[in-house]
This record gives structure tokens, sequence and C-alpha cells, in this order.
């Protein structure tokens, strides 16, 4: 935070904290103490980086939390439940789940995989990257079939580094960066689209940023950047306007680039004649899908993977709520990890509203035939589930330890991942199993709204004991 003044704004639009304008000053000082562990901005921090964009200094708030993020690390380790979104380690979440995909869908995925592995020269490269690698359908919609022969990806390549930069872990990001310009040198890439909005962000603005990163590409976009062009070039027709009601949920890397993400995905479903409705934390003031607020679990707090579960069950929730108050059928959101957890979340809490991910926005409208994605997109939910629940139980087994410190990927080349073995596979297949009945389900609605009613009110109770004086 070097040029920070302490006047406090970054932390007073912290969607997260709520604080008075005298308490954001003070946190900031705390922050920016060897004391920056007992600050809420410190505990309760979902990455979302709002901070570092309304700073007046430019002095860098966000990457302040994540210097601290990696003193703490350093100091503590990071938490037992990193394994699940960290692909080198054993119970990583593409590991434990891509073998309970379909066979059509595991076999579009190794197409992927080879394509980077053959070597052959790709002009254009669509990176499939980390989340749509855990709903693949999501890539064979009808609208996206030009774009088939040139999709590559492998969760090898870290999603772009996006989840190693949000954990403060500087050097994973950095290897992922040098990894990235090796394969995009080696492929010939000129062109990249990336599937993953947030990945477009990584590679034109995090990385060269912050890591140093030198990409010898002519253009990188968004996938939808990609289907804007399609609708304004009329190459894809949506059908009749429906007049349907929809709100959008920003993710956090669309503030990049002035937000323009944000005005993209509006104009989109403007194109198909829907009417939007905004959240009350829109745009700029988005909040978190919910999927970030495990990150403070990972840090401060213990060692159990559960807060960070609970955290997750929480934001998710409180996005959903929101979403729901527009009166909106539908939840529209481009980013797959969001529109995953999204989904998961409002299955398994008995939601009304749907979640619909931009791109089969767009293939609906435009009148394509194929009717079971919600059933796929619940059959994912029960397997990240099954893996989530499995990472909980591998922590008790482990004697509620196992805090680590990850070591970065090799720069030179896609490292695959950690084996399963069949015994594990096929446990993790019958949690799946017996999970998928209950999304949808009353009872499980009861419970789960009742777990995330309690963790509501010890986070209330902990804002009432931060707000005494002398804590
Ligand atoms: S980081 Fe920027 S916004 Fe935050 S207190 Fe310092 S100068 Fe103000
Ligand atoms: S990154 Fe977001 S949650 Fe974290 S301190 Fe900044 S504004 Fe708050």
């Amino acid at each position: 935070m070097s040029g920070c003044v302490e006047c406090g704004l970054c932390l007073l639009a912290c969607p997260n904290l709520q604080l008075s304008p005298a308490r954001a000053v003070e946190q900031v000082r705390l922050l920016r103490s060897e004391r920056y562990a007992r600050s809420p901005a410190f505990q309760r921090c979902n990455t979302c980086n709002r901070c570092e964009l309304v700073c007046p200094e430019r002095a860098a708030p966000f990457e302040r939390m994540l210097d601290l993020f990696a003193d703490y690390r350093r100091q503590h380790g990071l938490g037992f439940g990193a394994r699940l979104v960290l692909p080198s380690e054993a119970g990583n979440l593409w590991s434990c789940t891509q073998f309970m995909l379909p066979p059509e869908e595991r076999a579009q995925v190794q197409t992927w995989h080879r394509r980077f592995a053959s070597g052959r020269r790709m002009e254009t490269l669509l990176l499939t990257d980390f989340y749509t690698e855990l709903t693949p359908h999501l890539a064979s919609l009808e609208v996206l079939a030009p774009l088939e022969p040139c999709m590559a990806g492998s969760p090898g390549l870290w999603g772009c580094g996006g989840d190693s930069h949000k954990l403060g872990l500087r050097a994973v990001t950095a290897s992922v960066a040098r990894l990235l310009e090796g394969v995009f040198e080696r492929l010939g890439v000129r062109r990249v689209i990336t599937f993953m909005q947030a990945e477009a962000a990584m590679l034109e603005t995090v990385l060269p940023e912050r890591y140093g990163a030198r990409f010898s590409l002519d253009s990188i976009s968004s996938l939808d950047e990609w289907l804007l062009d399609g609708l304004r070039r009329g190459e894809i027709r949506p059908g009749p306007p429906s007049d349907g009601l929809v709100t959008i949920h920003d993710h956090c890397m669309s503030r990049y680039a002035g937000g323009k993400a944000q005005l993209v995905i509006r104009e989109i479903v403007d194109q198909l004649g829907l009417r939007v409705r905004e959240m009350v934390h829109s745009g700029p003031d988005a909040l978190c899908c919910g999927w970030a607020d495990a990150i403070p679990g990972l840090f401060e707090g213990g060692d159990s993977p559960l807060r960070s579960l609970l955290g997750l069950l929480r934001g998710l929730d409180r996005r959903l709520r929101e979403a729901e108050a527009t009166g909106a059928q539908l939840l529209v959101t481009s980013c797959p990890a969001c529109h995953l957890f999204l989904h998961l979340m409002a299955r398994l809490s008995g939601r009304r509203i749907r979640v619909r991910h931009l791109a089969d926005l767009v293939d609906r409208e435009a009148g394509s035939p194929r009717a079971d994605r919600d059933e796929r997109m619940d059959a994912r939910s029960a397997d990240i589930l099954a893996a989530a629940v499995t990472t909980a139980l591998d922590w008790l087994r482990a004697g509620r330890k196992g805090r680590f410190d990850p070591r970065p990927p090799p720069s030179d080349r896609i490292e695959p991942l950690p084996h399963l073995p069949a015994d594990r596979q096929q446990k993790l297949a019958r949690l799946s199993a017996r999970l998928r009945p209950a999304l949808g389900q009353p009872v499980a609605a009861r419970a789960v709204r009742g777990a995330i009613a309690a963790v509501r009110l010890a986070d209330a109770a902990r804002s009432l004991s931060a707000l005494l004086p002398g804590t």
C-alpha cells in the first residue's frame, strides 16, 4: 500500500464490511500493521477486488491483502480445503469428478487435452478453462459449433492463475504465467478467446501487470464478446422476443477493463429481447457469487474446512436471495464457476429462481432443441458436493490437521492431474449417487437453510463484538 494516505475509502466501499468512515480508517491502519490478522477486513475478505478499483491514490489495497494472505500462509500454511481448487493436489475437483462425466463428455474433455499435447498449431484458441471442464456440456452447445475445432484446455493451466492469484500464491501464479507464455508460443496462437471471462482478465490485465507476462498475441477476448459479435452480425439469430424477466450476476473479475464485461452481458440479454431487473448489488458493486466466501476460512479461523464450506453456503445463499427479490425467473451469469455453484445452491436450498449460463441462454433463445441441460447440471452439482464432503471427511481422518503450502507447477510443461485410485473413485461415485436425490428435496432445503441461518446469526454476533470498543 505504498502511497496510501489512510483515507479509508477502499474499506468503506468493501461490500463485505459495511464500516463507518472512522472505522474504515481504523481498519486500514490495522491492515498496515503487524496485527493485520485481527482485522475483520482480513478475516472476511473474499477477494472481490472492489477496494483496488476505488483507491484514488492507486495504492493497491487488494494487492496488500494478497500479500497478507501470503504472509499468513508462510507462517501457518493454507487450509486443507484449498486442495479442491489446486490441480497439483490429490483430491482436487477435477481428479475427483472427471471420471464421473458421461462418456461423451469425458471424450470431449480428453480431446481438449490432446489438442495441447499434440503440439498442432492453433492460430485461434478457445480456452475451455478450469471450470468449464467441470460442466463440459456447456461447450457443446449448438451455437458454439463454429468454435469447436479451436477448443482446447487443461486444468493443468490452473485457470490462467485466477484462483492461485486470489489465494496470494505468487510463486504458483508466476509459474502459470511462464507456462502460458510457452504454450501460446509453441502452438503459434495469435488469438485467444476464453470461455471464462475471468481468464481473459487474467491474460489481459493481471498476468502482464502483476507477473510480467508477455504474450505475443494479436487479441484476447471472452466468449461473451464472441457471442455478442455473432448477434450483432446476425450470425446468431434469436427467436421472437419473449419479454422474459432476468437478473444478472456480475462476477468479481468483470470489474476489470472498466467493467467492459458487465456491459457486454447486458447488451447480449437486450439483443435476446429479455428485460433485466438489477439486484441491489450489481455492476461495480456486485457481491461475490459466494464461491470466494470460502477463502477467509482457508486463512484465519482454525483448520477446519467446515468454516470454508459454511462461508460458501452463506455467500451463495446471500446472492440467490438478492436475485429472487428482483422477481426475475432467471439468474444469468457468464462465469462457469459462479454458474455451477449458484445452480448447486439454488437446487440444494429449494430456491424458485433458475440459474442459467449466458451461452446456454443464447443457445436456447436461438432455438436449440437440447433439453437435458438442467439434469446435467444437477448431476455435476452432486459430483461437486461429493468431492467437498469427501474433503471434509479426509480432514477428519487426518486428525483435523493438514494445513499446507502448495508447490508451484512446472513452468515448461502441463502437468497431468494426480491419479485417483479406483476404490476412491467408487466411493465418490456412490456418494454422488446418494446425494443427487437430495437436490430439490424440501427436507434437504430446510436443513441447508437452517444451517445458513445459524451462520448468519454467528456473523451478526461477531460483527457486534467487533463494534465494541477495545476489540
Ligand atoms: S489504500 Fe487507497 S483508498 Fe485505501 S486508505 Fe489507502 S489511499 Fe485510501
Ligand atoms: S477485496 Fe473485496 S472483500 Fe476484500 S477487502 Fe477489498 S473490497 Fe473487501
